[in-house]
């Protein structure tokens, strides 16, 4: 069984993640979209709430699982029994540090590989940053976050 994980601080979920997601689902068995509880960002969300976003996005995609990782990504790669991490690639801004972090996970566990999907022409400048910047000055952002979750997003981050 193929398995890949998609680590990444999903805070939240918006239509480029979930472009990837659907891409990654169809390459492997099984796909583990792993919410990483990285200390050196503030996220906005709590953990469970993005977990609880990502499943309600995903409920129909029967390949992919959510979960949570609180440990070094080579080690929640290797008990998963996966040897595929899955990035998106937008802009050229996001290359440097992708570059550095495959090459490092690579010589700290040389079975990893790293895929890289580049992101679908209309997400290509669309981060989870501008979604929260747009929503909380009560803009429109229906078109960048999948629909399901529209609602939740909207109660979360529009000021009354
Ligand atoms: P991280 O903090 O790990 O970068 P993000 O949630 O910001 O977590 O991103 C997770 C992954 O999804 C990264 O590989 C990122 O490049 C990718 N990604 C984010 N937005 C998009 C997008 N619009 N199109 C394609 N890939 C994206």
């Amino acid at each position: 069984m193929k398995i890949a994980i998609y680590p990444g601080s999903f805070d939240p979920i918006t239509l480029g993640h979930m472009d990837i997601i659907k891409r990654a689902s169809k390459i492997f068995d099984k796909l583990i979209v792993a919410v990483s509880q990285n200390r050196s960002k503030a996220p906005i969300f709590t953990i469970e709430e993005r977990i609880e976003l990502l499943k309600k996005c995903t409920k129909d995609i029967p390949q992919v699982e959510i979960d949570t990782f609180d440990t070094l990504l080579i080690e929640y790669v290797k008990n998963k029994e996966a040897n595929v991490i899955i990035r998106g690639l937008r802009a050229l801004s996001d290359f440097e540090y992708e570059f550095q972090m495959a090459l490092t996970n690579k010589k700290l566990y040389n079975d990893i590989e790293t895929m890289f999907l580049t992101t679908s022409s209309d997400y290509m400048f669309l981060s989870s940053s501008m979604v929260k910047e747009i929503a909380s000055l009560g803009g429109d952002i229906s078109g960048f976050v999948p629909e399901p979750i529209l609602d939740d997003i909207k109660k979360r981050l529009v000021k009354e």
